[in-house]
């Protein structure tokens, strides 16, 4: 069965959350702090995440700082289409395609959201359980 995209828009909290200079992404996808990259180009970045949830957990962000997916715009929708085709690929490559993956876009405190630029969670390697907590 294919991954899931869950996509849990909530009403923007108004400003930047985090502003691009101390932003924790865009230092990473600009290499001023250290991450376990598993792909980049011109606009994407891709590496495994810190506390992962599953044996296969990686998170896929625009090098564009864009904080919620409450901030995306219609010029941004060629860039959410890569995102989701890099984790087809990264996931692919991992050998998960056949067993399955979630992708996963949190927006703002009630999904969970803890850091303010947009990212896609691809997770696999075991069985997720049910969709909603
Ligand atoms: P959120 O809850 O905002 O959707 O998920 C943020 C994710 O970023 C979490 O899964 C967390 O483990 C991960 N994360 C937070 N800080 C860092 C970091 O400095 N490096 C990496 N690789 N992942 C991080
Ligand atoms: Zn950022």
């Amino acid at each position: 069965m294919p991954g899931v995209l869950l996509l849990k828009a909530h009403r923007s909290e108004g400003a930047d959350m985090s502003a691009e200079g101390d932003c924790i992404f865009c230092q990473i996808a600009k290499g001023d702090i250290p991450a376990a990259k598993l792909f980049e180009n011109e606009r994407l970045v891709a590496f495994s995440d810190i506390q992962p949830v599953a044996p296969f957990h990686i998170l896929v962000v625009p090098r564009e700082h864009i904080a919620t997916i409450n901030d995306l715009r219609r010029k941004d929708q060629s860039l959410l289409g890569e995102m989701v085709l890099l984790a087809q690929k990264l996931a692919g490559e991992a050998g998960l395609a056949e067993s399955g993956y979630r992708l996963v876009l949190n927006c703002n405190a009630d999904a969970g959201q803890v850091v303010f630029h947009l990212h896609l969670h691809v997770i696999g390697g075991k069985p997720l359980g049910g969709l909603v907590s």
